[in-house]
C-alpha cells in the first residue's frame, strides 16, 4: 500500500526536538513532507545554524522512523536554514598568505577540502569550468570529487560521459561514479532526465546534503562542488550548510556577468566563506581556422573586479571551439587534451587554487634582489 503524509507525520510524532517533549509536527520546525511515486520521502526540520549541531541526532532519528514504515523506499530528511543568518563580518582578506583550515564541525570525513564552483547567474561556463578545474586538480596527482549540485540543470553527467545508475553499497550508501579519474556525484544519475523536478527550497538542501554526506566518496584531497547558478536563498543556505574550505566564482567579462560576480563574493562573505578567487571564463574568442584572437565580451574586466573586491584572481579562459565542442561531447579537454593549449591554462588556474587552499602566496612575484 502507497506511504500517506499522515503515516509519515503520525511516525514523526514519536520524535521529540527538546526537553520539554515537544513533538516534531508540532514543533513549527518541519517543513512540508513530499512523497514521490518510488515512495522517496522528503522534508527538512528548520534550525537556527547555531542548533545544528544538537538536532543531528533529532534528524537521524526521524530519517529513521519513517525509513522503517512499510512502503518508504528511501528519506531525505535534512537540517535546513531558511533564515539566513545576520551578516557575518567579512571574510579576513584573501592574500593567499594564509592557509585556509578544513572548515570544522559537519567536515565530511576523509575529504580534506570542499571548494565551491559557482556564478552569479546561468551560462557563464560555471560547469565546464568546474569539471576541467577538477581534472586539473587530479593531474596534480590529486585525489578529486566532483559533486553536481546544480540541481536545475545537472550537467556533470554529460560533461564526463557518464550514464547509468550509480550503486548502492552499505544500506543507503551510494558509490560514487568514476570518469577520467575523478570521483563523481549528481542528481542527473538519480533521476530521469526527462522528469520534470520541482525543487522547492528545503528540498534543494535535502538533496545536496545527501549527495555528499551519503556517498561513499573516500579519501579525498579536494572535492569540487559545481553550484547552482545565482546568489538566492537556496545558494545562500547551500553555501551555509556545506562544509567549505571555500569558493571560486566564475564570470564572464561583461560588465553584466561582472554585477552579478559581486553579488556572489558578497553572498559567500555573508556567511564567512572564503574566496578563493575568480576565473574569466571566455575571455577571449579564438578563431579555430587562424588563431586570431578577438575579445567578443570585452577582456580583463574580472581581473580588474578581483581587484577591487580585494579577491584573489585565478586566471582567463579563453572562448575555443575546442572546449565548447569537448564539454558537450563528454570529453572534457583537460583529460582528452591533456598536452594542448586549453588543459595548460586549466592546470595554471589549478595550481594557484591550490596553492591558495595551502596557503602558499599565489601569482606573487619573487622578492627582487638588488646588488648595489
Ligand atoms: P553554466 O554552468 O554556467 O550554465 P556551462 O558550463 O553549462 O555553463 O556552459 C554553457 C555553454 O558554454 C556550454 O555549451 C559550454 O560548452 C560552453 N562553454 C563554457 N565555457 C566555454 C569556453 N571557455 N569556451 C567555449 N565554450 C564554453
Amino acid at each position: 500500500m502507497a506511504i500517506t503524509r499522515d503515516d509519515v507525520l503520525k511516525a514523526l510524532s514519536t520524535v521529540t526536538v527538546d526537553r520539554g517533549g515537544t513533538k516534531l509536527p508540532g514543533s513549527g520546525r518541519l517543513s512540508q513532507v513530499v512523497i514521490d511515486a518510488g515512495g522517496r520521502v522528503m522534508f527538512s526540520i528548520s534550525v537556527d545554524p547555531s542548533e545544528a549541531e544538537r538536532f543531528e541526532p533529532i534528524r537521524r532519528e526521524a530519517e529513521g522512523r519513517v525509513l522503517a514504515l512499510p512502503g518508504v523506499s528511501s528519506v531525505l530528511a535534512s537540517l535546513t536554514s531558511e533564515r539566513p543568518n545576520a551578516p557575518a563580518p567579512a571574510a579576513p582578506r584573501q592574500s593567499g598568505a594564509a592557509p585556509v583550515p578544513p572548515r570544522q564541525g559537519n567536515a565530511l570525513p576523509g575529504v580534506r577540502h570542499i571548494v565551491a564552483v559557482a556564478s552569479g547567474k546561468g551560462g557563464v561556463g560555471k560547469s565546464t569550468t568546474a569539471c576541467n578545474l577538477a581534472l586539473a586538480l587530479r593531474a596534480q596527482g590529486l585525489k578529486v570529487g566532483l559533486l553536481d549540485a546544480d540541481i536545475y540543470g545537472p550537467s556533470v553527467p554529460k560533461l564526463l560521459g557518464l550514464s547509468g545508475k550509480p550503486r548502492v553499497i552499505e544500506g543507503r550508501t551510494l558509490e560514487p561514479m568514476e570518469a577520467y579519474g575523478l570521483k563523481a556525484m549528481s542528481i542527473g544519475f538519480l533521476i530521469e532526465p526527462e522528469s520534470a523536478m520541482i525543487w522547492r527550497g528545503p528540498m534543494v538542501q535535502s538533496a545536496i546534503t545527501q549527495m555528499l554526506r551519503d556517498v561513499a566518496w573516500g579519501d579525498l584531497d579536494v572535492l569540487v562542488v559545481d553550484m547552482p547558478p545565482g546568489t538566492g536563498d537556496a545558494q545562500l543556505t547551500m553555501a551555509q550548510a556545506t562544509p567549505l574550505s571555500g569558493a571560486v566564482i566564475v564570470s564572464t567579462p561583461q560588465d553584466l556577468a561582472l554585477i552579478d560576480a559581486r553579488r556572489g563574493v558578497t553572498m559567500f562573505r555573508k556567511v564567512s566563506v572564503p574566496i578563493l578567487g575568480v576565473i574569466e571564463n571566455m575571455a577571449t574568442f579564438i578563431c579555430p581556422k587562424c588563431g586570431h584572437a578577438s575579445d567578443i565580451f570585452g577582456h580583463g574586466g574580472a581581473r580588474q573586479e578581483a581587484q577591487r573586491l580585494e579577491v584573489p584572481f585565478l586566471g582567463e579562459i579563453p572562448l575555443t571551439m575546442a572546449i565548447r565542442e569537448t564539454s558537450d561531447a563528454g570529453r572534457p579537454v583537460v583529460a582528452t587534451d591533456p598536452d594542448g593549449p586549453q588543459a595548460k591554462i586549466y592546470r595554471g588556474i589549478a595550481e594557484k587554487l591550490w596553492s591558495n587552499l595551502n596557503g602558499a602566496p599565489a601569482g606573487r612575484a619573487a622578492p627582487k634582489i638588488v646588488i648595489e
